[in-house]
């Protein structure tokens, strides 16, 4: 046996992550799907003000239910999704990976299949693999888009506990139609839950609804969400989400005592109060994003169309070297998903212009 004594799976794996660097090695970084504004100092005030409250308080272990936080995350999210979600319906953890590995643990495991379409988010397999999920990927079509009727025979050929289906879409952006989230609940029934990954909801274009409006008509729906990206709070690790009571009292099931620190719920609790400002910037990076897209296309680049804050955009005969030579100047991009693409986040205006002058050099010496 060689050591350390680690299951076979996991041998010879590299933990997840794209690479981290310094400020000084890229000024610019666009590559985790961050938001690219600090929190005012009133709400830092605040959270700091928030954090000595629950200091007083740190010899005793937080509220397992997180009770207040889960009030107060379904008071946000009936306002954003337009349809009533309660307190019982809304569980959070740390981050929405955290959720969606509870999810695993309650929903998949051994003898147990999760389904996604590819490509799409590279940490689902992970959660899969860590939960022993026997893990299936459907395709996406050109368009990254599902295709329902292909959908639904893959559901019935595999029957699967799981299915993730993150929208929008990471790394493409692509929002899916509710008449598909319908369509996939409808195959999977009560054999499985079906898993609307919403990271990047509050991004959506306009027209494009929340799969939150359609948890009163499907019992196995789950809804993630997270204030890592449009909330400006990738720091706090919070993740949530909305299903019926039964799903949450499942997940409950499979959760680590006081998961959720006493520091954790009272900076989300603070956030949350100042939810109208932290979540004011998603229009300028919504237009930010849009502008972007068309100027990625006047390149003569492919760009997939993005309900999210990044652009995915392609089709490069060399990607890595176009990625390389963009951190050569200071820009940090994400090189994800097919061979030939690369993905953008989308940052301050002044990020935007110093990512769009370094692209035209390094494709004009890729040319
Ligand atoms: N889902 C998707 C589609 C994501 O892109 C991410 C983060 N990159 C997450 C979930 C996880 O986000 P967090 O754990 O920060 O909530």
């Amino acid at each position: 046996m060689t050591f350390p004594p680690l299951r076979d799976e996991l041998r010879g794996l590299e933990p997840y992550g794209a690479p981290q660097l310094s400020l000084q090695q890229a000024p610019v970084q666009l590559n985790v799907n961050e938001n690219p504004y600090a929190p005012s100092e009133a709400v830092v005030a605040d959270v700091a003000t928030a954090v000595a409250e629950a200091a007083t308080r740190l010899n005793r272990y937080p509220d397992r239910e997180h009770v207040e936080l889960r009030e107060r995350l379904a008071d946000y999210l009936t306002a954003d999704g337009g349809a009533r979600v309660t307190a019982e319906q809304v569980w959070a953890a740390n981050g929405s990976n955290e959720v969606m590995l509870q999810l695993l643990q309650a929903f998949g495991g051994p003898g147990r299949t999760a389904l996604s379409f590819a490509p799409t988010y590279s940490m689902y397999p992970e959660y899969a693999r860590d939960t022993s999920t026997r893990w299936v990927t459907g395709r996406r079509d050109d368009e990254f888009s599902v295709d329902v009727d292909a959908a639904c025979a893959l559901v019935a050929a595999e029957r699967p506990s799981v299915v993730l289906l993150p929208s929008p879409n990471n790394p493409t952006g692509t929002a899916l139609p509710q008449a598909t989230v319908t369509a996939l609940c409808e195959a999977v029934g009560d054999d499985g839950v079906v898993v609307v990954d919403e990271a990047y909801g509050e991004f959506r274009r306009a027209g494009t609804p929340s799969a939150l409006a359609l948890l009163g008509e499907h019992r196995n729906l789950v809804v993630t969400r997270t204030m890592s990206k449009a909330f400006a709070a990738a720091g706090l690790r919070l993740g949530y989400l909305a299903a019926d009571p039964a799903i949450c009292d499942a997940v409950r099931v499979v959760r680590l005592p006081y998961h959720l620190s006493a520091v954790t719920q009272a900076v989300a609790l603070a956030a949350l109060r100042h939810a109208p400002e932290l979540l004011g910037r998603v229009d300028a990076l919504r237009a930010e994003r849009d502008d972007t897209v068309a100027w990625l296309r006047d390149q003569g680049l492919e760009v997939a169309d993005s309900d999210a804050n990044f652009a995915f955009f392609g089709r490069l005969a060399d990607r890595h070297a176009v990625w390389q030579g963009l951190l050569d100047r200071g820009v940090l991009v994400r090189e994800t998903g097919p061979d030939g693409w690369l993905r953008v986040s989308i940052g301050t205006p002044q990020e935007m212009t110093s990512f769009k002058e370094a692209l035209l050099v390094v494709l004009k010496e890729e040319q």
